[in-house]
């Protein structure tokens, strides 16, 4: 790698780790047991400009590549933090910087690289459909100028903290298509300003995280916040997963750090029959294991980031990041939680906070099972299963 980016990544790095000095294990702790919205961090992340790094320059962001924003997320997780408060705000609006008008591009994303806009809810999935997104039944029916969606989505996240949310929407029935990836659209919904009838119910889940049921009950959306063109909405969104596919597995990396680092310092310091724990096999060798597969898996996200920044296809580095990442930093943080005995389940030592939340990594965006699904099918050339 050239030097000087080399340095800058560094930089970053350095520059992330500051900021999240200033929000300590009991910011987040605190935060978790209230389940209250992390703000300030996400306000000083903000302020700091590193959320914007993927907006290109001539709309007021740091103009930068995944590789920078995966350094940025990894260092939030490295923390006693966690970057799913705000990690949305950083790459939903690619469908829009790839897919949208030269006139939406100019009216959102210089103010989303400012701040001044939150668009970090994201609304896919529904009770129905699961993880066969193009089964969705949330409707988008043309009425002039305006689209009339009604419908329900399930597990979106964000949207108390959003003023923008990108929404899948069916704008022609299902059995009405040859294609059944075709017939759904991308709308950009302003929050702020709802016509018709929107609500959101938060979920009880098992960590921090504020994700919610959503009602549509003929919400109007201007036709001029339609994303590209009517019924390829899907491809649009495909298009952004290697982007959160590598952002995600950069997330669990951080985990993956933070766990190993927190076991090998706890194992090392804690005596029992005479001497430190770590110095048995039997709680030496699993963080040695899971150290080694953080960093294997570190060194395939890099691939992948080095591939995407460069603009090849990198469908297989991407997905296989996610996989081997989110299942080290699940291996990493039952190896902490062991290591810390009966300590690893008292909130106080944070093990236990960060092990329900880096388990969310093998099951969301996309479940790991159609991560190997894709593997197999699609790279493999394996027959399909679906
Ligand atoms: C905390 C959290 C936040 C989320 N935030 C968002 C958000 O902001 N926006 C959004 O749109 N969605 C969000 N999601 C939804 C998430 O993307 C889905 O949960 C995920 O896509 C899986 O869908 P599902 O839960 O309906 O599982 P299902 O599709 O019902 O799958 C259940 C299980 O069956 C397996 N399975 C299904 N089909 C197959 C197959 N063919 N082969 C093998 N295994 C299969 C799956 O892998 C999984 O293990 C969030 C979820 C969580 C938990």
């Amino acid at each position: 790698m050239h030097r000087d980016l080399q340095s800058d990544r560094e930089a970053i790095r350095e520059a992330i780790r500051k900021i999240c000095s200033g929000f300590p294990d009991a910011y987040w702790r605190d935060a978790d047991k209230a389940g209250a919205y992390p703000q300030a961090f996400v306000d000083a992340l903000t302020a700091s400009g590193y959320l914007a790094v993927l907006i290109p320059e001539e709309y007021g962001g740091a103009g930068l590549g995944i590789a920078e924003a995966g350094i940025i997320l990894e260092e939030i997780n490295r923390s006693p933090g966690n970057g799913l408060a705000c990690h949305a705000q950083m790459y939903t609006m690619g469908t829009l910087l790839k897919h949208g008008s030269a006139e939406q591009k100019r009216r959102y994303l210089p103010d989303i690289a400012a701040g001044r806009l939150r668009l970090q809810a994201f609304a896919v999935t529904e009770p129905n459909a699961g993880s066969e997104s193009t089964r969705i039944e949330t409707a988008a029916v043309r009425k002039g100028d305006r689209y009339i969606v009604n419908g329900q989505k399930i597990f979106i996240s964000r949207v108390a903290q959003s003023d923008l949310m990108l929404l899948l929407a069916r704008t022609t029935p299902y059995d009405e298509l040859e294609d059944k990836t075709e017939g759904l659209s991308v709308f950009l919904l302003d929050l702020r300003d709802i016509k018709g009838t929107f609500e959101f119910r938060p979920l009880d889940m098992m960590f921090n995280h504020h994700t919610n049921i959503l009602f549509f009950e003929n919400v109007e959306i201007p036709v001029e916040n339609r994303i590209g063109e009517e019924g390829k909405g899907f491809r649009y969104i495909i298009d952004g997963w290697n982007a959160e596919r590598i952002l995600i597995a950069s997330e669990a990396i951080g985990d993956g750090r933070w766990f190993v680092d927190k076991g090998a310092k706890y194992a090392s310091e804690r005596v029992v029959f005479g001497k430190p724990i770590g110095a048995n096999q039997g709680v030496q060798f699993p963080l040695a294991r899971a150290y080694a597969h953080v960093e294997a898996a570190a060194c395939m996200r890099d691939v992948a980031a080095e591939k995407f920044d460069s603009g090849e296809s990198c469908g297989a580095e991407a997905n296989m990041a996610k996989l081997l990442s989110s299942e080290a930093a699940w291996e990493a943080a039952n190896a902490c939680l062991d290591a810390h005995g009966g300590y690893g389940f008292a909130r106080e030592y944070d093990v236990e906070r960060k092990f329900r939340e880096t388990r969310l990594y093998m099951t969301a965006p996309i479940n790991n099972n159609l991560v190997l699904a894709f593997l197999g099918q699609n790279v493999l050339g394996m027959p399909k299963s679906y």
